[in-house]
C-alpha cells in the first residue's frame, strides 16, 4: 500500500525532472521509454541516433560523415557528438530537464558532459535540478536480439513498434499518422553484432562510470514498457527528493 502510494506520488509529480541519462544496449527500449518519460514530465528527448538520422535524411556535412558508421553500426566520433549536443543543450525548451537517449556512450563523452554539468550548477544555471540521474536499462542478449529483428519505426512521429511484442494496430502502418513504418538500417544481425561490441567495450565503462558517482538506478528491461515506465518515474523521485531535502 505504501509502495502504490509512492508510485502514484511518483507519476504526479511535476517538479524539476533534471538531466536524466537513460543508459543501455542497442535496442533495449530507451528510445521507447525517453518517449513515454517526456509525456509525464514534459520536457524534451534528446536522441542522438534520431538527430543523425535526420542530419542523413537531409544530408548534411555530420550526415555525410555519419551515414557509414552508422549502417556499420560504429560511433559516430566524440568531437561531433559532443558539439551536436552542445548546440541542442542551448534550446530553452531544456531548462527543466531532458532526457538524454544515447548519450554518452563513450567515456570521453561522460567526461565532457559531466564539466559542462559542473560548470552549469557553479553558474548556478539551473539551481535545484542541476546534478544528473543516471538509469541504466538491463536486457538479456537474445531478448535484445528479438528487439532489433522486431523493431518497425515511424518516419514522421519516430513512433518505435516491435511486430513481437508492441505490434501496431494494422500491421505495417504507424497508429498516429497512417504512415508505413520502416525498419532501420542498421537494425540488421550483423550492424547489431558491431553496436553491442561498441558497446561492451566502450559504453559499459560509462554506466560503471556512473554507477560510481551515485545517482544511478539499475531497471529491468524485460518488464512490461509500462512497468519499466513507473520504475524510472520512481527513481528519479527518489533521488529528486533526496536533493530537495538536503
Ligand atoms: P541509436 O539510435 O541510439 O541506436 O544510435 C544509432 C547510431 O547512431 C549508433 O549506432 C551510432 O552509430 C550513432 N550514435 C548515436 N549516438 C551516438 C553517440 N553518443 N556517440 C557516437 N555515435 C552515436
Amino acid at each position: 500500500m505504501a509502495e502504490e502510494t509512492n508510485q502514484n506520488e511518483a507519476m504526479k509529480w511535476n517538479g524539476c525532472p533534471g538531466p536524466i541519462l537513460l543508459l543501455g544496449a542497442p535496442a533495449v527500449g530507451k528510445g521507447t521509454q525517453a518517449k513515454e518519460l517526456t509525456r509525464v514530465w514534459k520536457i524534451p528527448q534528446i536522441s542522438t541516433g534520431d538527430i543523425l538520422r535526420s542530419n542523413v535524411a537531409l544530408g548534411t556535412d555530420l550526415g555525410r560523415i555519419a551515414k557509414g558508421l552508422m549502417d556499420r553500426g560504429d560511433l559516430v566520433p566524440d568531437y561531433l557528438m559532443n558539439e551536436m549536443i552542445n548546440m541542442r543543450l542551448r534550446k530553452p525548451d531544456t531548462f527543466r530537464g531532458y532526457i538524454l537517449d544515447g548519450f554518452p556512450r563513450t567515456l570521453a563523452q561522460a567526461d565532457w558532459l559531466d564539466n559542462r554539468l559542473e560548470m552549469q550548477a557553479a553558474a548556478k544555471a539551473q539551481e535545484h535540478c542541476s546534478g544528473l540521474v543516471a538509469v541504466s536499462i538491463r536486457l538479456d542478449y537474445n531478448r535484445l536480439i528479438r528487439r532489433v529483428t522486431g523493431r518497425r519505426n515511424c518516419p514522421v512521429c519516430h513512433r518505435i513498434y516491435n511486430i513481437y511484442g508492441l505490434p501496431p494496430k494494422r500491421e505495417g502502418f504507424c497508429d498516429v499518422e497512417g504512415e508505413p513504418l520502416y525498419t532501420r538500417a542498421d537494425d540488421t544481425l550483423e550492424a547489431f553484432e558491431n553496436r553491442m561490441r561498441a558497446y561492451r567495450e566502450l559504453t559499459e565503462p560509462v554506466i560503471e562510470h556512473y554507477r560510481q558517482m551515485g545517482s544511478f538506478a539499475e531497471i529491468d528491461g524485460g518488464e512490461p514498457m509500462g512497468i519499466v515506465t513507473v520504475k524510472i518515474v520512481e527513481a528519479v523521485y527518489s533521488f529528486r527528493s533526496q536533493t530537495a531535502a538536503q
